[in-house]
């Protein structure tokens, strides 16, 4: 039965709604969670994607960085994340460049092999040095009120405030760097999820870049044993035992300053009046269910998931493809075909070479997938293909996204010593077992407003000293979601930060 009031209603239960939920109740809150769809998770889930086949894909986001050790801690969260032996491979004609995290030396060797001596390591060394020792100041930082600009650039120091904060990130590694595939290693972090030029004074590849190399302390992208399934369940869990209500199918059709809030479920439309409304949705989205207007940011990556019966073949016989695809495996990441496929994505055209990264999930953990498939040598693999701006798609949505995906299955397969498509297991009627998504199509099946992945363009991790950087303007309704300040990502962040403005206001 529910109530008709509640100390906090929370729109979304996604991960973020589900950790604002969770800290809220433990600290004695009524809290009811509403979400339109039938399950939580939002973004942060998994899904047996293919019809018989028993492969539990995390469907949308796959890696984990930016949880907190803290908010794991705190919740009693039983999650188990994953390091990678590998952080990275990236095919350089028949030989590539592979960043061992187990084995130093033999990095080494494959940045002497690929760039002709070591001056290449020794610049990744010293970037990498100064990045890890901004991750251990700054992640702290992130789940307590916002510090100001200067209070942030003491704590950085002034080399790292001068080439991660002040000056565009492309400036910065073409200067720090002189090959052009460390160069486009460096550059990728700056541009998931993200449509910009990294030399744009604007700076947002400078801000995606340090979402990415800061998570808890270490910037390590970890994998979620069990998928992103297991870590939102993980805090549905957490939530109810706290005495949290979730709602699920019940979709917010409006939301009242004043706290009222009325959705829709199966039994029809309702009312619950919350002291504080948190909302997990993305700015957008709640402009309008404010009765007002806000314009969709642009979202612009190709998701595509794929369950192959084996790894495919790679060109470089000195690499084994478990190690290859167990880390990111980039394809024509270069810093000058991002740069040429950006160039083509902002003229209105599909890149010609489509700049992607690809990972097997089940290499690091074979859990996701059934015993069968597991015995059979069977691998997940998740691709994230760069500079596919929701533009591209709003025309002609099947049609483009046919045409992106045969674009970027063929740049993979220019760096493969086979296609992939050979690779692919298919389902017991016959259809390859792969699924794309383009933003218009998140933005259609995940309501995210142009398909942006972090509900709106990621803002520096600084601000109005005191505020917890959710705060709407409207005095009951705040943030707890990606779009907040500090937000994007799986991070619990947004929802611990709601969750704190509201238990120390
Ligand atoms: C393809 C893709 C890949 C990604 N990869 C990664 C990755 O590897 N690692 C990473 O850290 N991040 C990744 N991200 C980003 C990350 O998934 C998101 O930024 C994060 O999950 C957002 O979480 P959230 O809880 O703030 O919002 P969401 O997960 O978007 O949750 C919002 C919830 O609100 C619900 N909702 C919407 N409208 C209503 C309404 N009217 N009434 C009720 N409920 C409503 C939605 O159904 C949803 O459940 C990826 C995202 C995408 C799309």
């Amino acid at each position: 039965m529910l109530r008709s009031r509640y100390e906090a209603v929370i729109v979304g239960g996604g991960h973020n709604g589900l950790v604002a939920a969770a800290y809220l109740a433990r600290a004695g809150r009524r809290v009811l969670v509403l979400e339109r769809l039938g399950h939580v998770g939002g973004l942060a889930v998994s899904a047996r994607a293919f019809p018989g086949v028993d492969a539990r894909l995390s469907r949308y986001s796959y890696l984990v960085s930016l949880l907190p050790s803290k908010v794991v801690a705190d919740l009693g969260l039983r999650i188990a994340l994953r390091r990678r032996r590998y952080a990275s491979y990236t095919p350089v004609g028949g030989t590539g460049l592979l960043v061992d995290n187990g084995d130093a030396a033999r990095t080494a060797a494959s940045f002497a092999r690929v760039t002709g001596g070591d001056r290449e390591l020794e610049a990744w060394r010293r970037f990498y040095a100064m990045t890890a020792d901004v991750a251990e100041r700054v992640a702290p930082t992130l789940l307590e009120p916002l510090a100001g600009r200067a209070a942030m650039r003491d704590l950085v120091g002034a080399e790292a405030w001068r080439d991660l904060f002040e000056r565009p990130v492309g400036e910065v590694v073409d200067e720090r760097f002189a090959d052009d595939t460390v160069r486009g290693v460096v550059l990728t972090d700056a541009l998931i999820g993200t449509f910009a030029d990294p030399s744009d004074p604007g700076l947002l590849a400078n801000r995606c870049l340090l979402y990415h190399v800061i998570g808890d302390g270490t910037g390590d992208w970890n994998v979620p044993v069990g998928g992103m399934g297991a870590v939102s369940g993980a805090l549905a869990d957490a939530a109810r035992a706290a005495g949290a209500e979730i709602l699920t199918g019940a979709e917010v059709l409006a939301v009242d300053p004043s706290g009222e809030v009325a959705f829709r479920d199966a039994d029809g439309e309702h009312a619950v009046t919350g002291e504080r409304i948190l909302a997990n949705v993305p700015p957008a989205v709640l402009a309008r269910l404010l009765g007002g207007d806000e314009p969709a940011p642009e979202g612009a990556q190709l998701k595509v998931n794929m369950v192959l019966s084996r790894l495919p073949r790679l060109r470089d016989p000195g690499v084994d493809p478990s190690a290859a695809f167990g880390g990111t495996f980039h394809i024509n990441e270069g810093r000058d075909q991002l740069a040429r496929a950006y160039a083509e994505a902002a003229a209105g055209r599909i890149p010609s070479l489509p700049p992607a990264e690809v990972y097997c999930h089940s290499l690091t953990d074979p859990s996701i997938l059934g015993p069968e498939l597991r015995a059979a040598g069977a691998h997940t693999m998740t691709l994230f293909g760069l500079h596919m701006p929701a533009r591209l798609f709003r025309e002609d949505p099947a049609g483009s996204r046919e045409a992106a995906l045969r674009a970027t299955l063929a740049s993979m397969n220019a760096v493969l010593a086979e296609p992939v498509e050979d690779c692919l297991l298919r389902t017991p009627d016959g259809a390859p077992c792969l699924e794309a998504r383009t933003p218009v199509d998140l933005e259609t099946e995940a309501g995210l407003p142009g398909g942006h992945i972090f509900h709106r363009d990621l803002s520096w991790p600084y601000g109005e000293p005191g505020r917890w950087g959710v705060e709407t303007g409207l005095e009951r309704v705040l943030l707890c979601g990606a779009g907040a300040r500090r937000g994007g990502g799986v991070s619990g962040i947004p929802g611990h930060n709601a969750a704190m403005a509201l238990l120390t206001a």
